[in-house]
């Protein structure tokens, strides 16, 4: 379970913070996403306030447009300036103003932090008193020179979706569903009867599987239009639902991403039951969005229990059930295509 831990990359630090560093707010994900930004434009590694505040505002205006909520507080004077912004009652060059006075004050400080330590690597070196900004370091670009880490823009963005709608419906409070629509392919959630489209499942369950195969650890693209673009699988097939007897096959407890191979291909699962091991495996990976602060964490605790031992239940009985009605001698189990999770 402690896989982050053991897999002490840059990339593995940058994840942490994003996925697990605690937020009051969603500055985070703003910052997160100029440093990337201004770090392939800047010739210096020096950034100053100034620069940030730029990018820095837009994605929090942004964000504010569709959700009003962006912090656990609800006010806050750098949010307000904003939202002046938003509604015309503030200039460009005013918000910039503001953003470069206000918005950095706390989340500087905070970026690394996660379970209350800095986390070992640092992407920048706080210089505001010297220079006036931060300096980016070798550890960011080295970062984002990979191609394949392109994903982790995404990444940011799906998590900032994932948090704010936490804290605009009030997830750790009021119990809502949030259920995956096979048709969108995205994360759904209801209440007061409306229907509200949370993020793509996809970018949502990737955080513990990192565009890999939850059964086979083959690579699978998260970017629509791609050649080998995960599908989204239920573990427990779809057609159990006709039984009757199953609850919420579309909840998230139940939702994997699988390669194209596995879901559907010659030897793909199809509607067979996976193998006892993948049964475990499903299993760390809810405790791991459980443990890890996910805002579907309530979610899961809501749709298979309250602790770990009631969780592993449901599933062992979902899985005992599953067996009366798929034939059992046919467990399915795929041909290894990586190297898992966190090797
Ligand atoms: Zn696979």
């Amino acid at each position: 379970m402690d896989f982050f831990a053991s897999d002490p990359t840059l990339e593995s630090y940058w994840r942490s913070i994003i996925l697990f560093g605690r937020n009051s707010a969603s500055y985070k994900f703003a910052l997160a996403k100029s440093l990337i930004e201004l770090s392939s434009e800047n010739d210096s590694d020096l950034i100053t306030l100034e620069q940030l505040a730029e990018p820095f505002s837009r994605h929090l205006c942004e964000h504010l447009r569709s959700v009003d909520t962006q912090g656990t507080r609800s006010s806050g004077k750098f949010l307000n300036v904003c939202r002046e912004f938003n509604s015309d009652r503030l200039s460009k060059d005013e918000l910039l103003a503001q953003t470069a006075k206000l918005g950095f004050v706390n989340v500087i400080d905070a970026f690394h932090v996660v379970n209350n330590s800095d986390v070992p690597a640092r992407f920048f070196v706080d210089e505001r008193r010297v220079n006036k900004g931060v300096r980016v370091t070798e550890a960011l670009y080295e970062l984002f020179s990979k191609d394949g880490n392109k994903s982790l823009i995404d990444e940011a963005e799906s998590r900032w979706r994932l948090v704010e709608t936490a804290w605009e419906l009030n997830i750790s409070r009021n119990l809502i569903s949030v259920e995956h629509d096979d048709e969108a392919g995205r994360l759904i959630t209801q209440t007061n009867n409306k229907r509200i489209d949370i993020t793509s499942s996809r970018d949502a369950l990737n955080g513990y599987q990192r565009g890999k195969c939850l059964y086979c650890f083959g690579a699978i693209s998260l970017s629509a239009g791609t050649d080998d673009l995960a599908d989204v699988d239920h573990f427990f097939p779809h057609m159990l639902k006709h039984t009757g007897e199953f609850h919420n096959l579309d909840g998230v407890w139940n939702l994997a991403l699988a390669c194209q191979s596995c879901n559907r291909g010659e030897d793909g699962k199809h509607a067979r039951l996976p193998a006892v091991a993948l049964l475990k495996r499903l299993h760390q990976r809810n405790e791991y969005l459980i443990t890890s602060h996910h805002p579907l964490r309530e979610t899961l605790i809501r749709q298979i229990g309250s602790d770990e031992q009631s969780r592993s239940r449901f599933l062992q009985d979902c899985y005992d059930r599953a067996c009366g009605y798929l034939n059992p001698s046919t467990f399915w189990e795929p041909e290894l295509r990586g190297e898992p999770f966190g090797g």
